[in-house]
């Protein structure tokens, strides 16, 4: 079958043949059908540090997909051939204490799809059934390839109560206009968001955002004198990575403000820590998704209506993946989604 993969130990992914994956007894088969392209795959592609010291080659690449099982193994019971299906890319140990009280993404041993397991960029993926989502009927193929990045943004923002809460993001990329769109639909007053690229902020506008911030010509104190907020933001959603957002978000936030941070920051960041203390802040680490809590709430929030395709900039067959990396690579993309059929 043809794949996206790893193959060399320099910058570059290569569109290969490599032999179909065999399920096994606990295993479906899905007939890829999106799939599309993340800050991690630019990563991998770029060969920077951490794709280095992480990723094993030869290693067929990337995680957010959407396809149709084909087969299924003897012990699958509860999936059959004709299913619509993403996947959760973190395959968690099972038996850790954290597995086993049920709270699987706390789970301290995964392994990831088209990082350190076999990935989604080509014809077929084998994937664990415990790892399966089968979609509502009707599901936009578009969409559905973008749940894994869409369950970042919705994990994170429901962290906290949204209803009626002024809500502070910094990072409009995908998953930060995504998040905006979340906190609109769940009931928040202010959705405010922040980036340098004003491109970025137009998109996260057409989201949900009530209003966008450019920081490099405005500051969060002049925007929250406009809005007529006194006490600062109630919630923070960090989403940027970036050391600079990150503290002017701690500064603007109200006494009891609550921060979920997902934003990874390239450097070690330092941040007034007498700010956390006397306002009184709390900052949880989010990472990835909670299974399967955050995938069924992707799942009705699409179907009540929320409509996150406006994140998606770029269609492609997955034959011209070289453009797609490019977009990505360049800024000028959101989401890119490669087309399998
Ligand atoms: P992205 O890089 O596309 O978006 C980050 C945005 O932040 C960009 O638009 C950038 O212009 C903006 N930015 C840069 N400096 C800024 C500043 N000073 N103020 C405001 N915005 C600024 O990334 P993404 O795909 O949307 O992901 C968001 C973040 O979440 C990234 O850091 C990514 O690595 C991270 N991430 C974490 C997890 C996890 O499980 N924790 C999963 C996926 C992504
Ligand atoms: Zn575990």
């Amino acid at each position: 079958m043809k794949a996206l993969v790893k193959s060399r130990a320099c910058p570059g992914i290569w569109l290969e043949d490599v032999p179909e994956p065999q399920p096994g007894i606990n295993d479906v088969l899905i007939k890829v059908r999106r799939t599309a392209i993340c800050g991690t795959d630019l990563h991998i592609y770029n060969w920077d540090a951490w794709a280095q010291k992480t990723i094993p080659v030869p290693m067929v690449v990337g995680h957010e997909f959407v396809g149709e099982i084909v087969e299924v193994g003897s012990n699958v019971n509860d999936f059959r051939p004709g299913q619509i299906v993403s996947g959760e890319g973190h395959v968690v140990c099972g038996r850790c204490r954290n597995c086993m009280a049920g709270r699987r993404h706390l789970c301290s041993q995964t392994s990831g799809i088209g990082v350190d397991r076999p990935g989604a960029f080509a014809e077929y993926l084998a994937l664990p059934m415990s790892n399966v989502w089968e979609h509502r009927p009707g599901i936009d193929l578009d969409v559905a390839a973008l749940f894994d990045p869409f369950g970042n943004a919705v994990h994170t923002a429901l962290q906290y109560d949204l209803l009626g809460e002024d809500v502070l993001i910094t990072g409009a990329g995908p998953i930060g206009a995504m998040a905006a769109a979340v906190c609109r639909h769940a009931g928040a007053r202010h959705v405010v968001i922040t980036d340098v690229i004003d491109s970025r902020l137009e998109r996260a506008a057409q989201l949900g955002a009530t209003r966008t911030v450019n920081v490099s010509r405005e500051t969060l104190a002049e925007v929250q004198a406009e809005l007529g907020m006194e006490e600062g933001f109630d919630i923070g959603l960090e989403m940027s990575g970036n050391p600079q957002a990150f503290n002017d978000m701690l500064a603007n936030l109200c006494h009891g403000g609550k921060v979920a941070i997902l934003g990874i920051p390239s450097e070690n960041t330092a941040i007034d820590w007498n700010r956390v203390i006397f306002n009184m802040l709390t900052l949880k680490g989010i990472y990835g998704r909670e299974m399967y809590e955050t995938w069924y709430k992707m799942s009705v929030m699409i179907e009540s209506g929320l409509d996150i395709s406006p994140v998606i900039t770029h269609r492609l067959p997955f034959t011209e993946f070289q453009h797609g990396f490019d977009v990505m690579r360049s800024g000028e993309a959101s989401k890119v989604v490669l087309n399998w059929d």
